[in-house]
């Protein structure tokens, strides 16, 4: 015959937990300096470790750090339509070789965007961040010769030779 019932069971469970929860915190009150200062060790360890790891892999951490800049990168090509968006494009129907596609800033204002952001791969990650609606506005896609022509006959860069 069995004598344990169900409520029994989870009875005994019950102080089971409680007994192991009062103990773990006995422990830690008696302990608390040993523990907190544990604590800070390995923090502090970790943090060597991790700024010596981006020193010996250097080349490891600069191509993933490159891969998740083309990722994020073709996020936002596949949000703008992967093309040369120039109506006067020389490629019909818009250039589409992701090698001489760049990201235009519609209304100017892309030099002041970088000293903000710091680096193109800052820039990059904040308009990630944003929603597709919010980049259709900021951003279009324009291969490097429309670029460059946008650039000139708007004159958004000053140079002495044109
Ligand atoms: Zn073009």
């Amino acid at each position: 015959m069995n004598i344990v019932t169900e409520n029994m069971e989870n009875d005994i469970i019950k102080i089971t937990h409680d007994q192991i929860l009062a103990k773990k915190r006995a422990y830690y009150q008696a302990n608390r300096e040993r523990i907190l200062l544990r604590n800070r060790m390995y923090i502090q360890r970790k943090k060597e470790y991790d700024s010596n790891y981006q020193k010996r892999n250097r080349h490891s951490v600069a191509l993933r750090n490159r891969k998740y800049r083309l990722r994020l990168k073709q996020k936002i090509y596949d949000i703008l339509g992967g093309r040369c968006s120039s109506p006067t494009c020389l490629i019909p129907g818009g250039c589409t070789d992701i090698r001489c596609l760049q990201l235009d800033h519609i209304n100017g204002g892309g030099k002041r965007e970088m000293k903000l952001y710091g680096c193109s791969t800052g820039m990059i990650m904040a308009y990630a961040k944003l929603t597709p609606e919010e980049i259709k506005k900021k951003l279009q896609i324009l291969c490097a010769n429309c670029n460059w022509i946008k650039v000139h006959e708007n004159k958004e860069r000053v140079c002495k030779y044109f």
